[in-house]
């Protein structure tokens, strides 16, 4: 049998309860029918004090939402995280390669939980480390590896960061893509042609920043498979790329389909389309704006009353805006109901579990980034904290 370096094993299947990560929590898990939960939630919260920071992601459920002392994107919750030196936990409502990151930009004594660990994130699962050295050796031997700037989206794990951090490249989030990739290109004035990107692991957020705000075009990209010899490329299509997209991919965002935009304009007249750029190409460019979750909470704070709007993105923001605005018209740009399934494994029950532990002085689920890893993943992430300015999305 082939062994696959799969982070999260199948849950449930009962072979391996040892490491079917946040299956077996030590101690009791609270009951979620459990009436108590949110007092059971506020008394830990009390008892820790100042000693806890709780970092909730927009796409998080609302009943844990109501604990985090700051709600935000992955990259504004990393800076909180950073911004809190006096906390000694930094309980992180998110997914596990957000948690890395915190663990990364805080410091040694901090500790950082995540409540439940099988919360992973499929996109940053799409683009292991072994897959990108492979794929590093073979732009080696298509003699273009000189020419190429790595370039990670923050949804990545830290081993991937660190490449990029090892070599010359840096991290980015879909607030800042066009700044990082600016700056990419801009790295090799010696090489004839200018500077390659390779972009991990999300294929729509490389090709839509390269298209749509940088100009280039759909020619100037290719798709690296990491399952195909060489990538499914030929050495040609490696030398004549501008942008190589690594084949990852949002399964939330890539549910959206451009189809319903056009159903929903004819349904809704003067229907306003805002859309995340994880979002395929053909969704993107059908939608009105674009941009990360904050460019979209903004927006929609903005909008004139009575105005609508239909936006993709998780369904936990959308109804939390939705509820948040009643005097606008806000609809989800998807047929089905589409949660993002490992975000929503932190409920109340893990976080309740989480803080219970902390407070009778056991540290669980807490995320440590190996040192070697640590030190150059913060190369790649200062550089993109040191990049000139945000983008007016930000
Ligand atoms: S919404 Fe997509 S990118 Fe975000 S955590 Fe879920 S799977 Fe990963």
């Amino acid at each position: 049998m082939t062994t696959i370096d799969l982070p999260l094993l199948p849950l449930g299947k009962g072979r391996d309860l040892d490491s079917e990560r946040g299956v077996e929590c030590p101690g009791d898990l609270p009951a979620a029918s459990d009436p108590d939960l949110v007092a059971r939630a506020l008394a830990a919260k009390e008892a820790l004090g100042e000693r806890l920071f709780v970092l909730g992601h927009h796409y998080q459920r609302d009943e844990v939402i109501q604990f985090a002392d700051v709600t935000g994107d992955s990259f504004k919750l990393a800076r909180e995280a950073a911004a809190r030196p006096a906390a000694e936990f930094i309980v992180f409502c998110g997914v596990h390669f957000m948690a890395e990151s915190a663990d990364i930009l805080t410091a040694d004594t901090q500790k950082v939980v995540l409540p439940d660990l099988a919360a992973g994130c499929s996109m940053a699962d799409m683009a292991r480390l072994g897959q990108v050295e492979d794929a590093w050796d073979a732009l080696a031997e298509a003699g273009i590896q000189d020419a190429v700037v790595p370039i990670t989206y923050m949804n990545s794990s830290a081993d991937i960061k660190a490449f990029c951090g090892r070599n010359g490249g840096a991290v980015c989030t879909s607030s800042n893509a066009e700044v990082a990739l600016e700056w990419a290109f801009a790295q090799k004035p010696e090489v004839e042609g200018g500077a390659k990107v390779f972009f991990f692991p999300d294929q729509h957020l490389g090709r839509n920043t390269a298209v749509l705000q940088m100009g280039y075009s759909l020619e100037d990209c290719v798709v690296w498979n990491p399952h195909l010899p060489n990538g499914g490329l030929t050495v040609q299509q490696l030398r004549d790329a501008k942008m190589i997209l690594w084949r990852g991919h949002c399964s939330v965002h890539g549910r959206f389909r451009p189809e319903v935009i056009d159903e929903l304009r004819a349904a809704h007249p003067g229907l306003n389309v805002i859309v995340h750029p994880e979002c395929t190409h053909e969704v993107v460019t059908k939608a009105d704006l674009v941009g990360s979750t904050e460019f979209i909470i903004k927006t929609i704070e903005a909008a004139a009353p009575g105005t609508t709007w239909a936006i993709g993105t998780e369904l936990n923001l959308v109804k939390r805006l939705a509820d948040a605005h009643p005097d606008k018209n806000i609809v989800f740009l998807d047929r089905n109901v589409c949660y993002c399934s490992t975000m929503n494994r932190i409920d109340l029950p893990h976080l309740v579990w989480a803080l219970e532990n902390l407070v009778a002085g056991n540290v669980v689920n807490q995320i440590s980034v190996d040192p070697a890893t640590e030190e150059w993943a913060q190369v790649a992430l200062q550089r993109m904290l040191d990049l000139p300015g945000r983008t007016a999305k930000d």
